[in-house]
């Protein structure tokens, strides 16, 4: 997965950015050029890839979430919940 370096949000190509027309399995390189970061719009050129299973990451989303901001890996979750 992908982390934005200006706003720490994270692009997991898994999930893609559905929201946006990003299909699941969407590797950053094959993001349209004019695909920018959902939440603070700047360019993909700012992201950079992390481990997967990293704490760091998982200390991150929380805060992402704290602010508000919901992963698509929590709205799948989300729809989990609702629809068993
Ligand atoms: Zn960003």
């Amino acid at each position: 997965m992908y982390k934005c370096d200006v706003c720490n949000c994270i692009y997991d190509p898994r999930n893609g950015d559905t929201e946006h027309g990003i299909k699941a399995g969407t590797d950053l390189e094959d993001l349209p050029s004019n695909w920018v970061c959902p939440v603070c719009g700047i360019e993909k050129d700012y992201f950079y890839f992390m481990e997967n299973e990293n704490p760091e990451y998982l200390e991150k989303s929380r805060i992402v979430s704290m602010l508000g901001i919901i992963l698509p890996q929590e709205l799948k979750k989300q729809w989990h919940n609702i629809h068993g």
